[in-house]
């Protein structure tokens, strides 16, 4: 697989750790100059960015919270005067205050070469017909791919406005080689295939790229078995850029972060304390080319670890674990804490698949319970009484096994569970 831009990506890491430097220094001066909250931080604990020779020195400044964001909205932790930048994204703001972001046209430039990177390493190049079927909207998925799919010389599709049997039409019409989405809705894809009876030896898809929620390895091998496709992964989030922060290679072994862009950091969720190389700890970012909307130590709520190990693909960028649990999905039942992977991990154990399930939390007798609903569907028939009540045994042994409680299993129709762009795996009934 071709490395896009071998200049940087594949740097040595004294090199790197120079040129870290100095974008670090350029962004601490231009946020203690032009964004307040940053201004009166610093003044607060002393820190003088012209003071800055190490790249060490940035533990100095405290972390950057999502919390903070929401305080400053919309515009206070910009660092341009609104008339420099030139397009505004944000999250879907579903619960709580949004979060505005901000690009100069430099930021469009630099985004536009950090998703370069992550399509061209999941093996997208001038001959491929891309079809995006992440969302053109406030959502930084459609236009971040579309421009890095374009700077690549792909022939781009932006379908995402096509309902899902028309994107399928297009798919095998316009022969798409190459699909980006959400991990969900290439499962959704395929399932909607597989009704409409079309093979992947109809279709000319040959690679997909996903990302923008935690996925798992067995819900890769089922994708890339139904759509007869290699998949890669890859990482961003709208409060540092959207898509692009780091990207799997073909070797799929860690996710390549562009770290001429962005400097990482793993920390104790809990208690804030920097971790040792290789620790697994709540990943924290600084982002050192953004002009618009810099972020300082912004703690991102993701689960994982980093990788210094050199790549057979020569990129010398480090590599961290993908995220299969974000703080914010966190689900504390009875004080345990756990995530929704690991529930589909056992679902998808003892089905040989990954079913649509949902997990609804509620609370009785002042306990917590859960209940997990499953669509019966395919070749797991409602009409095998006998086989189901196996299944639903295994799956209450499973979680015993893992957690310690037992919980509820339903099993409902096909297609009761609705569809979403991103999984909404949990409801949470019990504060509501
Ligand atoms: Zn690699």
């Amino acid at each position: 697989m071709p490395v896009w831009n071998e200049k940087y990506e594949t740097m040595k890491r004294e090199e790197l750790a120079q040129l870290q430097l100095e974008r670090l220094q350029e962004t601490l001066i231009r946020v203690y100059r032009r964004v307040s909250y940053y201004h009166n931080l610093f003044n607060k604990i002393n820190f003088d960015p012209l003071d800055v020779s190490t790249l060490s020195d940035l533990k100095k400044i405290p972390y950057t919270t999502k919390d903070t964001l929401r305080l400053a909205y919309p515009y206070d932790m910009f660092a341009v005067p609104l008339r420099e930048v030139v397009r505004i994204q944000s999250t879907y703001g579903t619960t709580g205050q949004p979060l505005i972001v901000g690009y100069t046209k430099n930021d469009i430039g630099h985004w536009t070469e950090l998703t370069a990177r992550v399509l061209s390493a999941g093996g997208v190049t001038e001959d491929d017909i891309i079809q995006i079927c992440f969302p053109y909207g406030l959502f930084t998925g459609g236009l971040g791919f579309h421009y890095g799919a374009e700077r690549i010389g792909a022939s781009v599709i932006p379908s995402s406005e096509a309902d899902i049997e028309n994107q399928i039409i297009i798919m095998k019409d316009y022969r798409t080689t190459a699909l980006t989405c959400t991990p969900s809705h290439a499962a959704w894809l395929c399932e909607v295939l597989e009704e409409k009876g079309v093979t992947p030896a109809e279709l000319s898809l040959r690679k997909g790229l996903f990302g923008a929620e935690p996925w798992s390895e067995s819900l890769r091998k089922e994708i890339e078995e139904n759509l007869a496709i290699s998949a890669t992964d890859n990482y961003g989030i709208t409060e540092i850029i959207g898509p692009g922060i780091s990207f799997e290679c073909a070797n799929k072994s860690g996710l390549h972060i562009s770290e001429d862009h962005f400097i990482p950091e793993i920390i104790n969720p809990d208690t804030g304390d920097v971790l040792g190389w290789g620790e697994k700890g709540e990943l924290v970012i600084t982002t050192i080319t953004k002009e618009a909307y810099p972020l300082i130590r912004y703690r991102t709520g993701d689960i994982t670890h980093l990788s210094y190990e050199g790549c057979s693909c020569g990129r010398t960028f480090v590599k961290m674990e993908r995220v299969f649990e974000r703080n914010d999905d966190m689900i504390i039942l009875n004080g345990q804490n756990m995530f929704p992977l690991q529930f589909e991990q056992i679902l998808t154990e003892v089905i040989g698949r990954t079913p649509n399930y949902q997990l609804i939390i509620d609370k009785k007798d002042n306990l917590d319970k859960l209940e997990i609903q499953i669509e019966v569907s395919g070749d797991f028939f409602f009409d095998e009484m006998k086989k189901l009540t196996k299944i639903e045994l295994q799956i209450i042994k499973g979680v015993k096994e893992r957690f310690d409680f037992i919980p509820e299993i339903k099993l409902i129709e096909p297609k009761t569970i609705k569809r979403y762009l991103k999984k909404q795996k949990v409801i949470d009934r019990r504060y509501h």
